[in-house]
């Protein structure tokens, strides 16, 4: 039986890999600290003999006893309130928690898969972004602590990779929704589609004419397995390619929960990227990988999800 550990494993992405790896008959080590995360996410797996969860911050020395296969560090805040909340924290599961983790790949000889993220490419100044674009990023920014410590964090998988031959993989994450992410994270998914639950105004960040892209968990799951079990090192990006301006989103969003609400417009934070939309060449010459839920059928999906979150509220 294959034996993987899973870093963030409490959290949105991280605790759909934990299902997923199990599904495929693996045996999972979820290390979180839940600082984002929440033990909801993983419950119904607390009793699987397949599960271990320990309770930690993988900054600090990572102790796994026996065989590790993979490695999947994706502990870290990835919302932009979260981040920004948590700075330092960010700057150092990025940074402490990449070394430590590729130093227990290393020792376990596993291979090992780093979420990174679009955010290394910045406010990008190319659109759509291939992976041999090198981005436009502002280090000192707010959103820097975030952007600088996946850039740090591909940097130091690169180095494992050339210097110790660890089996190092980077999957370029970008904006992805479905079932366990939070009400109140702040993206703007959770965000649009809670208010227009609410019947309450949407807020549109600036006049709304930057562009996203969403792509919806299971697509990217799949995705991100290919990729663990392939062999490639260099960075893929996994995303949905069809983008769309914030506020056509927020028209959309309302218009399929036939809601109520207005929009209105809020201050454009700091450094938010203008366009993004991933070319996923790559990802599809390499692993034969595209996303397959349409953005129509994915909001079914994760209308329910928050329909029942804000029933538990009542
Ligand atoms: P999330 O906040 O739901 O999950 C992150 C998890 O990491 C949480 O359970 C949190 O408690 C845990 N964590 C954070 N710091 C930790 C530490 N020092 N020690 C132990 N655990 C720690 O976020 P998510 O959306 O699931 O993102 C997961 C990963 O994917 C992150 O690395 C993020 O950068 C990357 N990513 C996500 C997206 C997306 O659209 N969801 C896009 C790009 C990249
Ligand atoms: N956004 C918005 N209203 C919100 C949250 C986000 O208009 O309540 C915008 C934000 O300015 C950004 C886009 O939606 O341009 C996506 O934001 P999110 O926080 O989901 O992720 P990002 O892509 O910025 O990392």
């Amino acid at each position: 039986m294959p034996r993987s550990v899973v870093t963030g494993g409490a959290g949105f992405l991280g605790s759909h890999i934990c299902d997923y790896l199990i599904g495929k008959g693996h045996s999972v080590v979820c290390v979180d600290n839940f600082i984002t995360g929440a033990e909801a996410n993983i419950a119904h797996l607390k009793n699987d003999a397949k599960f271990t969860l320990i309770n930690q911050d993988v900054t600090e020395y990572i102790s796994v006893k026996g065989e590790v296969d993979f490695v999947f560090h994706f502990a870290s805040p990835a919302s932009p309130i979260d981040y920004i909340e948590f700075p330092i924290q960010t700057l150092k599961v990025g940074s402490i928690g990449t070394h430590r983790t590729l130093g227990l790949a290393m020792e376990k000889g596993a291979r090992y898969i780093l979420a990174s993220t679009s955010e290394v490419y910045g406010d990008p100044l190319v659109n759509p972004q291939p992976e041999s674009y090198w981005g436009n990023v502002n280090p000192i920014g707010p959103r820097g602590v975030y952007d600088e410590a996946k850039r740090f964090a591909e940097a130091m998988a690169m180095a494992y990779h050339r210097t110790h031959n660890v089996d190092t993989k980077i999957v370029r994450i970008f904006n992805t929704y479905g079932p366990r992410m939070r009400k109140d994270d702040g993206r703007v998914v959770p965000a649009f589609i809670c208010q227009a639950l609410r019947n309450e105004p949407l807020p549109v960040f600036g006049e709304g004419s930057q562009t996203r892209s969403f792509c919806y968990i299971s697509d990217l799951i799949r995705g991100i397995y290919l990729l663990a079990v392939s062999d490639l090192n260099e960075p893929v990006n996994m995303g949905n390619p069809s983008e769309m301006t914030i506020l056509e989103f927020a028209k959309k969003v309302i218009k399929c929960i036939n809601s109520k609400s207005g929009i209105v417009k809020k201050d454009l934070p700091i450094d938010d990227p203008k366009i993004r939309r991933p070319d996923i060449t790559r990802a599809a010459d390499e692993l034969d990988w595209k996303p397959e839920v349409s953005l129509d059928d994915g909001l079914v999906e994760i209308v329910k999800w928050f329909k029942k979150k804000i029933g538990e509220e009542r």
